[in-house]
């Protein structure tokens, strides 16, 4: 059976091209990049042109990036040192969503207990949260404004630029979590008026464990592992290289092919919620035109999400049901309750998110697939029943 893997919000396959690019630094170019010796100078200089060429996909200075283990990694610290730094001056309230990533909210979660106040916005029904949102909560107090660029699950993609330029005209940081969107929508941390942001490479086909923080100059940012003098002194550590190397080719690769990679998916997505749609009862989450290439993110009334999963897993269809830090808890996904979903509703979500690797028989296969499990599991549902003979209303 063919694998048809449509989970690549969660993480992605490597291409080609980017484990051909980190191959040489598992082997030949071994040196650490700290050492003063030939072997080890080999290694600092791809390194350094890695830092540039990612620089460059960015729109900011090489001296601007700042390699970590991956996105978690980069939202910690980044938000950890805007708030210490916020409160240095007395300021220690913090703007974010209801519908930040885990890495992001749990963060925050704990700055709070540590005496800061965080303002968590309310996202409209259509997954989108305003800058005029940002404008009206923000004050003197404020140290930082933390919002995701585009949302894991339901795929809306946020007005960044928008919300950076409030920001600036208060003269608060802002970070942003671009981990959904860089690599596959067009994202520019100067145009963006963005401060601070995360990204990671194995959701754009590099590999996992490693991924970039952007610190705008001037913007102080504390050291988050102590240890040597790596990347500048904010974070100690021998450098990942072949994962760096290979994060750079995959971020110039999927740069380079934005435009390409985006129409294709696009048309693919479309044809999928379409599709999708046409079984009774169902809702489209999220936002229908402002969201990313790739995520797909459908409610189906009277089901389980966790049940569609299994089944669609049985047909080699590989699927999410929210966020897969989530999975294993029986909670629907705190993303769509901040939308405003009823609990029933948000139970039996179904996220296909696409890469270029997917085909029209991908698409194909999983319509077929979608409304026979759909419809096989509200045959075995009490809850079904109930909304089918009256006894409860139907919520969509
Ligand atoms: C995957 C993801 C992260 C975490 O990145 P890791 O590199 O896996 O730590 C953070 N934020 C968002 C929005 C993500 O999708």
């Amino acid at each position: 059976m063919k694998t048809i893997y449509v989970d690549n919000a969660a993480t992605t396959a490597m291409s080609d091209s980017a484990i051909k690019a980190m191959t040489p630094y598992l082997k030949e170019v071994y040196g650490n990049p700290s050492s003063l010796h030939t072997v080890g100078q080999v290694a600092k200089e791809a390194l350094e042109n890695a830092r540039a060429r990612i620089a460059k996909c960015l729109n900011c200075e090489p001296r601007e990036i700042y390699f970590t283990s991956g996105g978690s990694e980069a939202d910690n610290q980044s938000i950890r040192s805007a708030a210490v730094n916020g409160a240095r001056k007395s300021k220690k309230h913090i703007i974010s969503t209801a519908f930040e990533h885990h890495a992001v909210l749990h963060t925050l979660k704990k700055l709070e207990k540590e005496g800061f106040e965080v303002t968590y916005l309310d996202v409209h029904s259509n997954g989108i949260v305003t800058a005029k949102q940002v404008e009206e909560v923000i004050s003197p107090d404020t140290a930082l404004v933390t919002i995701m660029y585009a949302n894991n699950e339901v795929g809306t993609i946020q007005p960044i630029r928008e919300i950076g330029e409030v920001c600036k005209k208060h003269g608060v940081v802002f970070h942003t979590d671009a981990v959904q969107a860089v690599g596959h929508i067009p994202v520019d941390v100067k145009a963006d008026n963005i401060d601070m942001l995360a990204l990671s490479a194995h959701k754009f086909h590099g590999p996992k464990g490693v991924g970039v923080l952007y610190c705008k100059r001037g913007i102080p940012l504390n050291t988050f592992i102590e240890g040597g003098a790596q990347e500048r002194g904010r974070r100690a550590g021998t450098e990942n290289i072949g994962g760096i190397v290979s994060m750079a080719q995959a971020l110039c690769d999927a740069c380079e092919n934005m435009t390409a990679n985006a129409k294709k998916q696009i048309k693919l997505r479309d044809a999928l919620i379409d599709g999708l749609l046409k079984i009774p009862h169902s809702k489209l989450n999220g936002d229908g035109k402002n969201r990313l290439p790739n995520n797909v993110n459908i409610s189906f009334e009277g089901i389980e999400g966790e049940g569609l999963l299994l089944h669609l897993d049985a047909r080699g269809i590989c699927a999410s049901s929210g966020s897969a830090c989530t999975s294993g808890s029986l909670d629907p996904s705190h993303v769509l309750l901040s939308l405003g979903l009823p609990h029933e509703v948000a139970h039996g979500s179904l996220r296909l998110s696409l890469s270029e690797y997917n085909t029209e028989e991908d698409v194909k296969a999983i319509l077929k697939a979608v409304p026979e499990v759909v419809a096989y599991l509200r045959n075995m549902s009490p809850v079904w029943e109930d909304l089918e003979t009256g006894k409860k209303q139907h919520l969509i």
